[in-house]
C-alpha cells in the first residue's frame, strides 16, 4: 500500500509522471519567482502568513479529486470512507482549539464562511449592527455591493472620535449601546480587520442580551492569538464564532465557523451545504487539520505571545521616530499608522510602493475619518504574524522600524530603496521560510 499520499510521490507503473517543473516550465518559473519574492522581502501585511511545509503536503494532496457533498456519516457519494476521518479529525481538533461545542470545516473562505452565518441566522432584510466599514470593518459586515449589504441591512457603530478622550479611536461600547437599543438588529457583529485593540467580548454579549439580538464574532485576524491565549476568546460570549484559517492561525487559505448552541449548528451545517457551497475542498479541509494540530501544540502559544511582543516592539520603535499609530500604539498583531503626523504630504498609497521598493511589504490602509479617499488613504497597516514565523524577535523588528523610516523619509530616493534592499536581503537569508 502507498504511504504517500502527495500527488509527486504516488509510484506510477509506467514511465514516472514528470514533475511540475517539466511539465509546466512556464508556470513553473512564476512559481520560483514568488518562492524567491516571499524568500527575500519582509511581509508586513497584518492578513498573511507562512504555513509549514506539512500543510502545503496536505493541499497539493490527491484528496483535491474527491466530491464530499454533505458531513463526515452522511454523503451523497460512494467511497468517501477516508474523507470521513479526515472531516472529523478537523472538525474534533478545530473544537478542542477554541474549546467549544460545534464546528464547521468546510466553508472556502472567511467571507464564505460570514455569507452562511448571515444565511443561517438572518432572513433577507433583517438588520444587523457592525463597526463602521471604513474604521476598519471588513467587506462582508455591510458594505453596500457585498451579499451583506445587497440582502440585509447593516447599521453602524463607531469608535471614540473625541482626541481627547482616553480611548480615543477604540469602540464605543456605550454608543454601539445605544444604537442597538434604537435599531434592534437581530445580531450583532464584532471582529475587524483593521482594528489594533482588545475586543471585549463580554461587554458586546450584554448589549446582545439587552436588546434581543444574538452577537457574532468574526475573529478572522486574531483566531491565532485566540487559539494561543494571546487575546480573550470570544466563548462562552459570542453565539456564534466565524474565522480564516490562513490568517494568525497560519494554516491554508479557508474559513471556519464555531458555536456552543446545537440549534445554531444545525443551521450552520444546512447553510453551508447545501446552502452556500457545493464539494467541499478536501484537501483543504486536511490542511486545515494540519493546521489545527499544529496550534495546538505548545510551541504555537509560544508564537502567539511573540506575534504580539513583536508587533509591540515594531509599534513603540515607530513612536520613537514620530510615526502616530491609531489608538496609540496595540494590543495584537497589527497597527494602522497615521503617516500625516511624520509628514502631512505622504499617502498610504506612497508609503506602500516606497516600501515595496526596497523588499517590505505591507498595505495602505484607511485611518479612522480618513480625509482621503480609499484609494490613496493617510495610512498604512503593518502586522507582526509572518515575521513572528520566520522567527523575528524584537531586535529585528526594531530594526524593521529603521528600515521603514529610512525609506519614508527619503522621498521614494531610489538610492535609499537599493542600499535598504540590500540590508533586508541579508537579514532574511538568516531568518528562512519555514522549511
Ligand atoms: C480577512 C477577513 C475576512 C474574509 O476572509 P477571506 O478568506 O478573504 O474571505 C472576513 N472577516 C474579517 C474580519 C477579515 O479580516
Amino acid at each position: 500500500m502507498a504511504t504517500q499520499v502527495h500527488s509527486s510521490s504516488t509510484a506510477p507503473t509506467s514511465a514516472p509522471a514528470p514533475t511540475l517543473a517539466a511539465a509546466d516550465p512556464e508556470l513553473w518559473r512564476y512559481m520560483q519567482a514568488e518562492l524567491e519574492r516571499q524568500d527575500s522581502t519582509l511581509e508586513l501585511i497584518a492578513s498573511e502568513n507562512h504555513v509549514s511545509p506539512a500543510i502545503l503536503q496536505a493541499m497539493g494532496s490527491v484528496l483535491t479529486n474527491k466530491y464530499a457533498e454533505g458531513y463526515p456519516g452522511a454523503r451523497y457519494y460512494g467511497g468517501c470512507q477516508f474523507h470521513d476521518k479526515i472531516e472529523q479529525l478537523a472538525i474534533d481538533r478545530a473544537k478542542q482549539l477554541f474549546g467549544c461545542k460545534f464546528a464547521n470545516v468546510q466553508p472556502h473562505s472567511g467571507a464564505q464562511a460570514n455569507a452562511a452565518t448571515f444565511m443561517a441566522l438572518l432572513n433577507a432584510g433583517d438588520t444587523f449592527a457592525s463597526l463602521v466599514l471604513s474604521d476598519g470593518g471588513h467587506l462582508s459586515h455591510g458594505m453596500k455591493i457585498n451579499f451583506s449589504g445587497k440582502y440585509f441591512k447593516p447599521v453602524h457603530y463607531p469608535l471614540v472620535y473625541d482626541a481627547a478622550h482616553p480611548r480615543f479611536e477604540q469602540i464605543d461600547y456605550d454608543a454601539a449601546r445605544q444604537l442597538c437599543l434604537e435599531h434592534k438588529p437581530k445580531m450583532i457583529l464584532c471582529g475587524y480587520s483593521a482594528y489594533p485593540r482588545t475586543i471585549d467580548f463580554a461587554r458586546f454579549r450584554a448589549i446582545a442580551d439587552e436588546c434581543g439580538a444574538l452577537l457574532m464574532a468574526d475573529i478572522a485576524h486574531i483566531a491565532g492569538l485566540v487559539a494561543g491565549g494571546a487575546h480573550p476568546s470570544p466563548f462562552p460570549h459570542a453565539h456564534v464564532v466565524t474565522t480564516t484559517t490562513h490568517k494568525t492561525l497560519r494554516g491554508p487559505r479557508g474559513g471556519l465557523i464555531l458555536t456552543n448552541d446545537e440549534e445554531i449548528a444545525k443551521k450552520i451545517d444546512k447553510a453551508v451545504f447545501p446552502g452556500m457551497q457545493g464539494g467541499p475542498l478536501m484537501h483543504i479541509i486536511a490542511a486545515k487539520a494540519v493546521c489545527f494540530g499544529e496550534d495546538l501544540k505548545p510551541e504555537f502559544k509560544e508564537y502567539a505571545k511573540q506575534v504580539v511582543v513583536n508587533a509591540q516592539a515594531l509599534a513603540a520603535a515607530l513612536t520613537e521616530k514620530g510615526y502616530r499609530l491609531t489608538s496609540g500604539g496595540t494590543d495584537n498583531h497589527l497597527m494602522l499608522v497615521d503617516l500625516r503626523a511624520k509628514d502631512a504630504n505622504l499617502t498610504g498609497a506612497d508609503a506602500e510602493k516606497w516600501l515595496e521598493a526596497a523588499g517590505i511589504i505591507s498595505n495602505k490602509n484607511g485611518i479612522p475619518n480618513d480625509p482621503r479617499p480609499p484609494k490613496v488613504t493617510s495610512g498604512l497597516r503593518l502586522g507582526s504574524p509572518a515575521l513572528t514565523t520566520r522567527g523575528f524577535k524584537a531586535p529585528q523588528m526594531k530594526l524593521v522600524a529603521t528600515w521603514i523610516d529610512r525609506v519614508l523619509t527619503s522621498a521614494g530616493d531610489a538610492k535609499v530603496a537599493t542600499q535598504v534592499r540590500g540590508e533586508i536581503l541579508a537579514l532574511t537569508k538568516q531568518f528562512p521560510l519555514p522549511h
